[in-house]
């Protein structure tokens, strides 16, 4: 098969030309139905959704050349990350109005669906039992449009890792837990079949998945085909990660008696050689997060690839005001844990010594996974070394949800690292700034995001 490289210039005519160059509608019948599927994993419109998020002019693009084929029974789907604040407004829906799909999708008499709201599925990938939207089963035509970003958990996100979307909110969950998160993507990908892929290079993003770690960069690309394993490999060659180095596409490959060598593809377009970059996936959470605003004594190591999206997304928004609201504070030495690390484990081998002043115990899942903590903190170390006095302890903290939102989050980091003072001024700064974005008089900026003022980043391509 071909895989298309094209540059966007802002034109339909590029679009259709992506789709023609790898000959991607050529099994599309007029009379099929067909599921859009794009990034829209986050709903909030506060973030730059540069390299994040699908953009909404390849969204209307793909749409417009459907209809021109003739097609009339289209939908685009999502099911966004959820309960990240306490509000009850579907996250989807707010997702679709604050990247503008939900314009499109009123523009062209499109239905769009809500894949955390269901109707489900339950698929089995290789023993454990999943719900997956029907809707993404059923459909006569999937077309995948994921955007060209890099992950600090699978290297990249892709088209593999986009159909994680069609899951249920708990089988999402599910893929984290399990601790089998590639070979339930690859398998997942056997279950649902991506019919044309067309990955949205408008812009890529470094440190992804978000943009508060993450960097996004303009790249006006396309890269399109039918077969989801080539677009990968060449996704991934692009943003500089070696494919034979993305577990979900070697077992895939492995399974199927594939090849994960690029030169074995067949592209054109654009030459591969000259796109060619040299992205970084890996960060550590506290450095990118906390660094730009020198917050000390407070780490929050690599969770490994059991924490969830919604854990993660509150949690990196939760440590971003903390960080913007008391920079450069010394928070004495806290650490954070999340998904199914094991803190107590840690400390039954190092002792004492490293016994932090705080341990924070970040959703269900660290809690239920650190149970023994406590007794841990007591046993492990009675008292600092060479102290004769009182014995030595740890505060654990811990924040429950699932996840848990990002008003318990901060308020309970609040209390356990400000003190009494610090935390009525946070709350102080807080609620002015919350009635300031209510009123549309104020737009919060973390640091790096100054750099999405300048004249490459268009966000009329998210309306
Ligand atoms: S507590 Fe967090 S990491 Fe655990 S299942 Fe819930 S959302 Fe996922």
């Amino acid at each position: 098969m071909t895989v298309s490289l094209v540059k966007y210039d802002g034109s339909l005519d590029s679009i259709r030309s992506a789709i023609d160059l790898c000959r991607g509608f050529e099994k599309l019948g007029r009379s099929h139905s067909v599921l859009v599927k794009p990034n829209n994993c986050f709903r909030h419109n506060t973030m730059p959704p540069y390299g994040m998020v699908t953009t909404t002019a390849i969204v209307e693009g793909v749409v417009q050349l459907l209809l021109e084929h003739g097609c009339r029974d289209i939908s685009i789907g999502e099911g966004s990350i959820i309960n990240i604040f306490d509000e009850l407004d579907p996250y989807t829906r707010r997702g679709f109005r604050g990247t503008g799909v939900d314009r499109v999708a009123r523009k062209y008499g499109i239905r769009l669906v809500d894949f955390n709201q269901g109707p489900f599925r339950e698929v089995d990938l290789g023993g454990i039992r999943v719900r997956v939207a029907r809707e993404a089963l059923k459909t006569d035509f999937l077309i995948n449009l994921p955007v060209l970003k890099t992950h600090f958990q699978t290297k990249v996100s892709l088209g593999f890792k986009n159909l994680k979307g069609c899951l249920s909110p708990d089988s999402k969950k599910r893929f984290h837990t399990s601790k089998r998160l590639d070979r339930l993507i690859s398998l997942l990908n056997e279950n649902i079949r991506s019919d044309l892929v067309l990955i949205d290079g408008i812009y890529m993003l470094e440190k992804g998945p978000e943009t508060l770690a993450g960097t996004a960069y303009r790249k006006n690309l396309m890269i399109a085909g039918t077969d989801v394993l080539e677009c990968d490999v060449v996704g991934a060659t692009i943003l500089g990660v070696d494919p034979a180095e993305i577990d979900y596409l070697t077992d895939f490959a492995g399974r199927h008696n594939l090849s994960l060598d690029v030169s074995g593809i067949e592209t054109v377009g654009e030459s591969l050689e000259s796109l060619r970059e040299e992205l970084e996936w890996r960060f550590e959470p506290d450095k990118e997060l906390l660094g730009p605003t020198k917050i000390t004594g407070l780490s929050a190591p690599h969770p490994g690839q059991t924490l969830c999206s919604a854990c993660g997304a509150t949690l990196a928004l939760a440590l971003s005001m903390l960080g913007k609201d008391n920079p450069e504070t010394d928070f004495g030495g806290a650490e954070l844990y999340y998904g199914l690390a094991l803190r107590a484990e840690a400390l039954r081998k190092e002792g004492a010594g490293s016994l932090p002043a705080r341990i924070f115990l970040y959703g269900d899942c660290a809690i239920r996974n650190n149970k023994s903590l406590l007794k841990t903190v007591s046993e492990a170390a009675p008292r600092d070394p060479g102290d004769s006095g009182a014995p030595r302890t740890a505060t654990v903290v811990s924040i429950r949800g699932c996840p848990p939102t990002l008003t318990r989050t901060l308020l309970l980091l609040m209390k356990s690292l400000l003190g009494r003072p610090g935390m009525a001024r946070m709350l102080f700064i807080r609620t002015l700034k919350l009635i300031g974005i209510k009123l549309r008089l104020y737009r919060e900026v973390f640091p790096g995001w100054e750099r999405y003022r300048s004249e490459g980043f268009d966000m009329s391509h998210f309306r």
